[in-house]
């Protein structure tokens, strides 16, 4: 079962409570030079988050999961980095790959050479 989350959205640095954003502040003026849509972001880290299950042969093919993108910036008043958007969504485990070792070898989920795949 994966939970349905709402996003979310920080607007204020949690140490000074500046609305001024390093990143931020940058897409504004690109905005105003009119090269920049008013939807298009520009976080300094956009960060995927999510359980890693790809490579593990217990997890079936198909499970689907609660995954999010997190988007950071800094504050231009303290330098704080912090959050300032949660997006969250369901990835789907499309496909266990082959995992390689040294030399190409195939290899088990351990590591090691597993012979059954060579
Ligand atoms: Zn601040």
């Amino acid at each position: 079962m994966v939970a349905k989350r709402e996003d979310i959205h920080f607007s204020q640095c949690p140490n000074c409570g500046s609305e001024e954003r390093v990143a931020e502040e940058l897409l504004k003026e690109t905005r105003l030079l009119g090269i920049a849509p008013d939807n298009f972001k520009c976080p300094i880290f956009h960060v995927p988050i999510m359980p890693i299950l790809q490579g593990d042969p217990n997890v079936p093919i198909g499970i689907k999961f609660s995954s999010a993108f997190v988007d950071i910036d800094g504050c231009a008043e303290c330098g704080t980095l912090y959050i300032t958007d949660v997006m969250y969504g369901v990835t789907e485990l499309k496909k266990v790959p082959e995992l390689y070792g040294p030399g190409g070898a195939r290899v088990g989920p351990q590591g090691m050479p597993n012979p059954s795949l060579n």
